[in-house]
């Protein structure tokens, strides 16, 4: 598809509309910002996007992002060690500690299974949560997974292989919007969401 614009303009334009939820558009505008910025904000912007791939890494117990082997959620040591959240993406791992309900520590599972999309449970970083639960340091599992089809799929499944650890398992409460993404949901709303969370069935392997 050629552009309207000629030249290094276009590329910039069409490297942007490639962005998720950005588009032809936006790509223009985004460009056109870009080209009336102060040199030094472009500057920054390019050494940040030209190192975010070598730098960034995830942490290697709970997976979020993060600068170091692990990140600060969990070698900050007043967090709650028992309690962990299990979430899709980063990004949610931000929209709950903004709403400063949750004191435990984090699982991100880099999505959510989704036959459709062929990503199964060995794509995401379900085994390596099952070893986390080994030692019985976590006693409660809160599933924060998305609020559509396959957020509860995988809720689903995860209490299937957790509840008969013996851990309890609870589910955010409903009231976030149905369908949507947990970090579009406001603060208020996420909070109630945690605050209100019930517990996923019953779990029978001490009897
Ligand atoms: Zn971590």
């Amino acid at each position: 598809m050629s552009g309207l614009y000629e030249g290094i303009v276009q590329d910039l334009i069409d490297e942007l509309a490639k962005l998720p939820g950005v588009g032809p558009k936006g790509a223009s505008r985004i460009a056109f910002h870009l080209l009336h910025s102060d040199h030094h904000d472009v500057e920054r912007l390019a050494q940040v996007l030209s190192e975010v791939r070598d730098k960034a890494r995830f942490c290697t117990e709970c997976f979020n992002v993060s600068e170091d082997d692990i990140c600060r959620i969990c070698s900050d040591e007043r967090r709650d060690r028992t309690s962990l959240c299990v979430v899709e993406d980063p990004k949610d791992v931000l929209a709950i500690e903004r709403t400063r309900e949750f004191r435990g520590l984090y699982h991100v599972l880099g999505g959510a299974i989704d036959p459709l999309d062929g990503i199964g449970p060995d794509d995401l970083t379900i085994s390596q949560l099952i070893a986390r639960l080994a030692d019985h340091t976590i006693t409660e599992v809160i599933l924060a997974t998305n609020p559509n089809m396959v957020g509860e799929a995988t809720s689903t499944y995860l209490s299937r292989q957790i509840l008969p650890l013996g851990i309890e398992v609870t589910r955010l409460a409903s009231g976030l919007p149905v369908g949507g993404d947990l970090e579009y949901a406001d603060d208020a709303t996420l909070s109630r969401a945690f605050a209100g969370r019930c517990r996923v069935g019953s779990s029978h392997a001490n009897n």
